[in-house]
């Protein structure tokens, strides 16, 4: 974790920023291994660039804030408190004088930057988010070894999922028993909310399951992934019930061919539009240019969603470490839709694919 403030303290040392104020709980968790949801409470990372940095969290916070090992100062307020003069007093304390402070713009509410702003009223803002972002989109080996772990209890959830598939068995009640089973190994949180759809729904790349039963000739389509140790998962599979029409199946070896061009693409060096290029030509080439209506995939890590952006326009090389998502789908409004998704990590010389669950097509009986 100090190598991680200390890149924060050197980006503030030649940006000539005498305070941070981190207060997202990705970038929380990033910088101090500390997990949060204050909900409408205050908690963040207050850094500086020689002086030590604290946490502030609310009172009852304090000990979980401790046993991430944090060694530096955590300062705690009651509900009868204003957190921001213990805000104002750690930085008096610590005798700095304060010109600029760095917050994440995004994140930081308008309300709360106006409190900042009473307590240093000739204060100057910088964002913050393209250090962080910049520090987090190359993963160490300590990150890899979580999100290797995160992608394998996702094949598990699809695992789960695919053999609760019966006639007439709803969407919700396939994905209550994929969470049960997750939760049975520990997982506590999903990444995001798990998607199992049934036939036309297929087509909704966020559709939102329901009461609706599975029925023969269904696609069924799984998007699921599992937070672990602060990490999240994202995996996606779509398998056949009981048999599949020429029309499905046409759609899904064209997704699976994109998907695996766009797998074998990603390597160190390679232009990150690329990615999607890879696979939106052969979609294209099939007709289906149409009905591929998102960007090839997202960075994964703390966040489901962060950077890089997997999307046509961007530049910028892949680079070793770098993790993401390649997600291609095919979605034809009232028919149904394919989307195949897996978890990526570019090692130095090509990629090591997280998720493992089978791709080629699954009829199951
Ligand atoms: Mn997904
Ligand atoms: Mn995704």
């Amino acid at each position: 974790m100090e190598k991680r403030i200390n890149e924060l303290t050197n980006w503030m040392k030649q940006e000539n920023i005498e305070f941070a104020f981190i207060t997202s709980t990705a970038n929380i968790y990033y910088l101090s291994k500390f997990y949060t949801h204050p909900h409408e409470r205050v908690a963040g990372v207050g850094v500086f660039q020689n002086e030590e940095p604290f946490i502030i969290c609310p009172k009852m916070e304090m000990a979980s804030a401790r046993n991430t090992g944090w060694s530096f100062e955590i300062v705690g307020y009651d509900d009868t408190e204003n957190p921001w003069e213990f805000i104002h007093n750690a930085i008096q304390k610590r005798k700095v004088s304060v010109a600029t402070i760095a917050i994440e713009k995004e994140h930081l509410s308008f309300e709360r930057g106006e409190k900042l702003q009473n307590l240093f009223p000739n204060v100057e803002f910088k964002a913050v988010e393209d250090k962080l972002n910049e520090l987090r989109l190359i993963k160490d080996e300590s990150e890899l070894a979580i999100l290797r772990e995160a992608a394998k209890l996702a094949d598990f959830g699809v695992e789960v999922g695919v053999s609760a598939i019966k006639e007439g068995v709803t969407e919700l009640e396939i994905v209550a028993k994929i969470e049960y089973e997750l939760k049975r190994k520990g997982v506590r949180e999903m990444s995001f909310s798990t998607m199992v759809l049934t036939g036309a729904k297929t087509a909704a790349p966020h559709g939102v399951p329901g009461l609706d039963d599975i029925k023969k000739g269904d696609l069924v389509l799984f998007d699921l992934g599992v937070i672990l140790d602060g990490y999240c998962s994202d995996i996606t599979r779509t398998v056949a019930y009981h048999s599949i029409n020429e029309k499905q199946q046409e759609v899904y070896d064209t997704v699976l061919k994109a998907q695996l061009a766009a797998v074998e693409a990603s390597k160190p060096g390679t232009e990150i539009g690329i990615i999607d290029k890879a696979a939106r030509d052969i979609i294209r080439a099939a007709g289906y240019g149409e009905y591929f209506t998102h960007r090839i995939g997202h960075g994964l890590g703390i966040d489901v969603h962060e950077f890089p952006s997997l999307n046509a326009t961007n530049t910028n090389p892949l680079r070793t470490g770098m993790t993401y998502t390649i997600e291609p789908g095919i979605y034809i409004p009232n028919i149904g839709g394919v989307r195949i998704e897996d978890d990526i990590y570019i090692t130095d010389s090509g990629c090591e694919v997280l998720t493992k669950y089978p791709k080629e097509l699954q009829i199951v009986k």
